[in-house]
C-alpha cells in the first residue's frame, strides 16, 4: 500500500531546518504485516529531542530512515500469529520491542531487551526486516521499530501496548516517550518518596513529566531547573515548588538552601554531560542522580570519583523509565484519568506532516513543549 512518510536521508545537515530540509515528505510503499508484525494507521504522533538528535548526528541512525518514536494508533491489519489483537484496537508504540526471551526481558528489563536493541541499531523490525521502500526501490530502515511520521506504519506485536479507546488519541500518543521516560525514571528508577526533595534538570517533554511524577510521589519540594526561565511557569503548574536557572552564580548555594543540603534525587533530563555535573553535585550526601537525557556518544561525565564513596552519591541511568511497557503504560493512563499526571500541559498544539521542519527548529530552540502531527 501507499503511506505518505517523513524521511530523513542525511543527517547532521545545518540547522535551520525550514531551509536546509533534512526531513522529505515523500510517498512510501508499506509491505502487508508478515508473521507478529500489526498494520498501524497512525492518529498523532510527538515531536521529541530524540529525533532531533538523529537529525543533528549526535543519535547516529542508519540512513535513510523514516522518523519518529512517539506514537498512538489504530490497528488496520494483523500479520499472521497476532493472536492478542484485533482490528480497530488503539494502540500507544513503545520504542523498544521486546522480545520476552532474552535475559533482560526474562528478568524484568524489557526495555534492555537484547534482540529490540540490535533491531533498534540496525534500523530493522525485531524480525530484522524492513517494510517501507521509496520510489527508487531502496529499503527505509525503521526508527525504533516505530518510524510513526507516517499515515501508516507496519511495526512487530511487541512494539505497542493496547489501550482504552475512551483514551483521546492525541494525549495517548505523548504516553509513548516523554510520559513513560520521565514518570518512569522518577517512579521506577529513583523510587522517590513520600516527603522527600526532587530537582528535575530540563523541562521538555519528559522533564515536565518528572516533575509531574514527583508531584504524584508525594515529594514535598521539587525545583524545576533550566536555563530558559520563560519555562518555569508551567513547570509550576505541572507540579514544581520552586525554580531556579543552574547559570546563576549561587544556583548550587540556592538549591541547597531550598533543600537542606542538596535534593535528595535528582533526574537529568537535559541530555548533556554539563547537566549530568551540575545535577550530581546539586544531590545532597547520599543522594541519587538519575540521567535519561541521551547525551553526544563522545562525551564523558566527569566527577571527582572520590565523592561516589565519601559521599556516597549514586548515579543511575535509565532507558524509556525503566518500565515494563504492557504493565506501566496502562498505569499511567490510569494515573493521567485520575489527575495525577496532568498530561495535557504538555501539549503545544497541532502540526502536519507537512510541517515538520520548521516545527524542530521550534523544538530545538525550546520554544514548544510537544508539537503533536494529527494524520486525519
Ligand atoms: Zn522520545
Ligand atoms: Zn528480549
Amino acid at each position: 500500500m501507499k503511506t505518505l512518510a517523513a524521511v530523513v536521508y542525511e543527517m547532521e545537515l545545518p540547522a535551520p531546518y525550514a531551509e536546509s530540509r533534512p526531513i522529505k515528505i515523500e510517498e512510501l510503499e508499506l509491505e502487508v504485516p508478515k508473521e507478529g508484525e500489526i498494520l498501524v494507521e497512525l492518529t498523532s504522533a510527538g515531536l521529541c529531542h530524540s529525533d532531533l538528535s538523529v537529525l543533528n548526528g549526535s543519535r547516529p541512525r542508519p540512513m535513510p530512515m523514516v522518523l519518529g518514536h512517539e506514537a498512538a494508533g489504530v490497528v488496520r491489519e494483523l500479520g499472521p500469529n497476532v493472536r492478542d489483537l484485533k482490528i480497530d484496537d488503539h494502540v500507544i508504540f513503545t520504542f523498544c520491542p521486546t522480545c520476552g526471551h532474552c535475559v533482560p526481558c526474562a528478568t524484568g528489563r524489557p526495555v534492555l531487551c537484547d534482540c529490540g536493541q540490535e533491531a533498534n541499531a540496525q534500523g530493522t523490525l525485531l524480525s530484522g526486516e524492513r517494510r517501507f521502500t521509496n520510489k527508487d526501490g531502496k529499503k527505509m530502515n525503521h526508527h525504533c521499530g516505530v518510524s510513526c511520521f507516517s499515515q501508516f506504519t507496519v511495526a512487530a506485536r511487541e512494539s505497542v501496548v493496547k489501550v482504552d479507546p475512551a483514551l483521546p488519541m492525541d494525549k495517548a500518543s505523548l504516553f509513548g516517550c516523554a510520559v513513560i521516560t520521565g514518570a518512569g525514571a522518577v517512579f521506577n528508577r529513583a523510587a522517590v518518596e513520600p516527603g522527600s526533595s526532587v530537582a528535575v534538570f530540563g523541562l521538555g517533554g519528559v522533564g515536565l513529566s518528572a516533575v509531574m511524577a514527583a508531584k504524584a510521589a508525594g515529594a514535598t519540594k521539587i525545583i524545576a531547573v533550566d536555563m530558559l526561565e520563560h519555562k518555569f511557569d508551567l513547570a509550576r503548574k505541572c507540579g514544581a515548588t520552586h525554580a531556579l536557572n543552574p547559570a546563576d552564580e549561587n544556583f548550587l548555594e540556592e538549591i541547597r538552601d531550598l533543600t537542606g543540603g542538596g535534593p535528595q534525587c535528582a533526574i537529568e533530563a537535559v541530555g548533556s554531560e554539563v547537566a549530568q555535573i551540575s545535577a550530581y553535585n546539586a544531590i545532597c550526601r547520599g543522594g541519587t542522580m538519575v540521567t535519561v537525557g541521551l547525551a553526544h556518544p563522545e562525551k564523558n561525565f566527569s566527577v571527582p570519583a572520590v565523592s561516589l564513596v565519601a559521599l556516597e552519591k549514586a548515579v543511575l541511568g535509565c532507558y524509556m523509565g525503566s518500565i515494563v511497557p504492557s504493565v506501566d503504560i496502562p498505569k499511567y493512563v490510569e494515573m493521567y484519568r485520575a489527575g495525577l499526571l496532568p498530561v495535557d500541559l504538555l501539549f503545544s498544539g497541532f502540526i502536519t506532516l507537512e510541517e515538520i521542519n520548521a516545527s524542530f527548529d521550534a523544538l530545538a530552540r525550546g520554544d514548544v513543549i510537544r508539537q503533536i502531527i494529527q494524520f486525519s
